[in-house]
């Protein structure tokens, strides 16, 4: 969703006249765009804007632009006025539509600039963006989340569940198709919850099915409560929709899925995993995990793992708990020591990977299409790109063949990618 943010702030200094650079130093306008749904992300924050204090103090008309899910947390911008007074333009989430016109009221009146909104009103629609990736592109669909898991910062940074109509959304992939996108992945903090003018999200995966010219069709991010059979049954219904899923299931014991208000239990989530498979045998899964809940024993983490054995996912996102101001978890009695979190945490790791490895290591010898993003990261002679599962191959070839899909015989598997050959 950040990044989906920051494209459309560089769509906007795009259309102002600005072009992107990467030295700080002689950059007119920085923009920090946050995120805080872990502690991590809050760290980096107050590290990165103290890196510009020096720059702005050599040239005052340096513009300090600061925003994202952060600056909707008083505390946050209490800190921030008291020990950074001379960042110029603070904004949130709901208020990306104005930054145009809060940079020229500092450009033309040297004024600060601040404006953070509670709530997201009325969407507004065709903001400018520019895309990292000229083939493919994320396509926001809802907006917010009312879910208020007990440890995520989320539905108070974002506020709560709106829409977009699904004209707006076919009309925005449309103009993307025909400017050379081939896949679009739908956004949203839970996209099974759209639902707007009677279309829900697998009407709305229909409708973009039918799109000319578009090839695959992604989504994230689902959650378990809300996967109806009828989405599940649009894996088999439309070949567009690449056959992968991120399910985050975020702890396999119920007493701990119950305290994080998810709303569902580890068999639940077991029963859903069935369908997928019944339905798209060659699907992959990936999800999210928390470790170290507050009130998590070894008999909870336990069930986690042996959740991890029963799917098998094909990758994992893995996260150490952490504390989110302002969320009923931070008051949760029994903490879990950091010493105990690392030790599970690794533990979680090595079986995650363990699958994520076996998994990979089966496609040896499968053919599988691959949309190429660029030159791989590794090795200067190979490309790299996703398969429909979102698994990254690497495999010879040169810059002709970025933004096409191809088809790639896999000859490795290893436990974060696949390396293959181009196959006829
Ligand atoms: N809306 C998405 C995820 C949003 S946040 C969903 O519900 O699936 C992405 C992931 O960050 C979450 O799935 C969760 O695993 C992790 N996360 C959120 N808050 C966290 C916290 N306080 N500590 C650790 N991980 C957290
Ligand atoms: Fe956070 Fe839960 Fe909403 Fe995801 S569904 S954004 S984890 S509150």
């Amino acid at each position: 969703m950040n990044e989906r943010d920051s494209e459309t702030l560089a769509g906007m200094l795009t259309e102002l006249g600005y072009t992107p650079t990467t030295d700080k130093k002689t950059a007119s306008v920085a923009i920090i765009n946050t995120c805080s749904v872990r502690e991590n992300a809050d760290k980096r924050f107050f590290g990165t804007l103290g890196q510009l204090k020096k720059i702005k103090e050599d040239r005052p008309d340096f513009v300090v632009c600061i925003c994202g899910c952060m600056m909707q947390q008083q505390h946050i911008i209490d800190t921030v006025k008291s020990k950074y007074p001379w960042v110029d333009i603070i904004f949130g989430t709901h208020n990306i539509h104005e930054f145009p016109r809060l940079l020229q009221n500092v450009i033309q009146e040297r004024t600060k600039q601040v404006a953070i909104l509670e709530d997201g009103g009325e969407i507004v629609e065709g903001l400018p963006v520019r895309r990292e990736h000229p083939h493919k592109a994320f396509v926001n669909i809802i907006y917010g989340c009312n879910n208020f898991c007990t440890y995520c910062i989320v539905p108070y940074t974002r506020g709560r569940e709106r829409s977009r109509k699904p004209q707006d959304i076919i009309n925005e992939v449309k103009t993307l198709v025909a400017d050379g996108v081939k896949e679009v992945t739908l956004l949203g903090q839970n996209v099974n919850s759209y639902l707007e003018e009677g279309t829900d999200f697998a009407d709305l995966i229909g409708l973009l099915n039918g799109v000319d010219g578009l090839e695959r069709i992604r989504f994230m991010t689902s959650h378990p409560k809300d996967l109806s059979d009828k989405l599940i049954e649009a894996y088999g219904k439309y070949p567009k929709l690449c056959r992968s899923i991120h399910l985050p299931v975020q702890s396999g014991s119920d007493r701990i899925l119950a305290k994080m208000n998810r709303r569902y239990t580890a068999d639940q989530y077991l029963a859903l995993v069935d369908k997928l498979f019944s339905v798209a045998l060659d699907i992959c899964i990936t999800t999210d995990v928390i470790v170290g809940f507050p009130g998590e024993t070894e008999q909870d983490f336990q069930a986690t793992l042996d959740l991890c054995h029963r799917v098998r996912f094909d990758s994992a996102f893995t996260f150490l708990y952490s504390t989110r101001k302002g969320t009923p978890a931070e008051n949760y009695p029994d903490q879990i020591p950091e010493d105990v979190k690392h030790a599970r945490f690794n533990r979680l790791v090595e079986v995650i990977n363990r699958y994520s490895a076996e998994k990979n290591q089966a496609y040896v010898g499968r053919i599988v299409t691959v949309l190429v993003d660029g030159i791989s990261k590794t090795d200067a002679a190979m490309v790299s790109g996703r398969t429909e599962g979102y698994k990254l191959v690497d495999f010879p070839g040169d810059s002709h063949l970025i933004g096409e899909i191809v088809k790639v015989e896999i000859t490795q598997g290893k436990t974060f990618s696949l390396r293959g050959k181009q196959s006829q």
